[in-house]
């Protein structure tokens, strides 16, 4: 059997690779070969793509040495329901008659299995299930990934997939392909067994995406992981490990990104006896952290250890600087622990270029003070600021609160999940007021550079 996968455009107002690799479909790609099948991989949004060859750069593109950078991109027509948002609509990632000319040398697939990511990110997934069907009719199409798990309704409704394939796990999901398909095999191993992703199917990268654990123990209310990951797990150090080794050796691998949500949870028995293995074997590579790591597990002696391992990019999930809203959306982190945690991080090293808290903005009833008070508060820490704009994400407990209080239903219709809707859909945040504090914001972060770490 042979299967194409294949990771699809994003359609928005914007969009930027900030350490955006598909792992899940790598880790895909490595089981179906495990259990016998033959994988043919596309990646729109793989900006070294040969096929990009000759097409103009997307404006303010500059070549990132930590593998993150702006995607080429076109302008597509405004879906009418989100006519009201003054902004241009862009696909991101290789024009289309680009990728159907590549995937006309490919073998014929048996089947194609679609990725999924942002809910409001589907109009690009439907794209990609349109051209499946006019170059492959014969091949089911399967989609799986966030959208097809979080709208499945939508999905099956709407996208134009022969079948969704969800699951709480990799085996389970892997065996759900094989059933459809009617092929007689059994995904190996059990949820538990590392799976390294096919990081052939990159190579030519330099930056490479690691999972080693999923889940997360905390339940902030605006957050879909419990929906997408439910089962909380650590893999095997010596197995990761061994894949490290690999992207080193084979494949050249500078930096690498952790897609972790919970990466200091269980720290002693999992992260701590890594990252003193990896210091050990002296691998010479850069670490990010581009989903936030859980701030009040940060003391000294991991800061030390996250600086002595090569870790050159620490986001810190602060999200709000009121003790109130801290607590109601699920206590993950407090103002106190969250200054204990910079304090380790600054004694141990790090430079505010180097560390970045999210604050988040556009929460139902966030009036905009807050949003700013929480920014000072960052800064004063001495790290930089990062935006985050709120989605109401299906799935959530928040979403399913969220109707009232916002100018729009966001369950109306997967596009009015887009976080940059924030200025529209928030009550309390007018689109000029947003613009004043993104620019307040970047004068912040100019600040937070030019000052010295205070404590270092
Ligand atoms: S700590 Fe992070 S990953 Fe965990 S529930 Fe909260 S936002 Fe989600």
């Amino acid at each position: 059997m042979r299967i194409l996968l294949f990771n699809p455009w994003i359609h928005d107002f914007s969009a930027f690779d900030h350490w955006t690799r598909p792992l899940n479909l790598l880790r895909l790609a490595s089981l179906l070969r495990r259990s016998g099948v033959q994988v043919d991989f596309y990646d729109c949004l793989n900006r070294r793509s040969a096929d990009l060859e000759g097409l103009k750069p997307p404006p303010r593109h500059r070549l990132n040495p930590y593998g993150c950078g702006h995607y080429y991109r076109e302008e597509i027509p405004l879906p009418s329901i989100l006519d009201f948002v003054p902004r241009k609509y862009k696909r991101y990632g290789t024009p289309p008659p680009r990728v159907e000319e590549r995937l006309r040398t490919l073998e014929r697939p048996d089947a194609v299995i679609i990725a999924s990511m942002m809910t409001y990110w589907h109009p690009g997934v439907f794209e990609a299930a349109a051209m499946m069907r006019r170059l492959f009719p014969h091949a089911p199409i399967l989609l799986g990934g966030i959208y097809a798990t979080l709208c499945s309704d939508h999905a099956k409704e709407f996208s134009g997939a022969d079948a969704i394939v969800t699951g709480p796990h990799w085996p389970a999901i892997v065996n759900r392909i094989f059933e459809i398909l009617g092929f007689d095999s059994k995904c190996p191993g059990d949820q538990s067994t590392w799976i390294e992703p096919a990081y052939d199917l990159m190579r030519g990268d330099f930056c490479y995406p690691l999972l080693t654990s999923t889940g997360c123990p905390c339940h902030c209310t605006y957050c879909a992981t419990h929906a997408l990951w439910p089962r909380s797990l650590f893999y095997p150090r010596e197995a990761i490990l061994e894949s490290l080794d690999r992207l080193v050796r084979e494949f050249g691998a500078t930096d690498v990104s952790f897609y972790d949500d919970a990466l200091l949870v269980k720290k002693k028995e999992h992260l701590i006896p890594l990252m003193e293995e990896i210091v050990r074997r002296n691998y010479g590579l850069r670490f990010h952290t581009p989903n936030a790591l859980h701030v009040r597990r940060i003391d000294r002696g991991v800061a030390e250890l996250l600086k002595r391992s090569g870790f050159a990019t620490i986001r810190l999930g602060l999200e709000f600087a009121q003790r109130d809203r801290q607590k109601t959306t699920g206590g993950k982190v407090y103002s106190d622990e969250f200054v204990r945690a910079m304090e380790s991080l600054r004694k141990a090293g790090f430079t505010g270029r180097e560390v970045g808290a999210y604050v988040m903005y556009g929460m139902p009833d966030q009036p905009i003070e807050a949003v700013w008070e929480g920014c000072r508060f960052a800064a004063k820490q001495g790290c930089e600021v990062k935006l985050a704009m709120y989605s109401p994400i299906p799935g959530t407990p928040l979403f399913e609160r969220s109707a009232g209080a916002f100018r729009f239903d966001p369950a109306a219709d997967p596009l009015l999940h887009n976080c940059s809707l924030a200025p529209w859909r928030s009550r309390s945040i007018p689109y000029e007021e947003y613009q004043n504090l993104k620019k307040k914001v970047s004068l912040l972060n100019e600040n937070v550079r030019k000052t010295p770490f205070r404590g270092a």
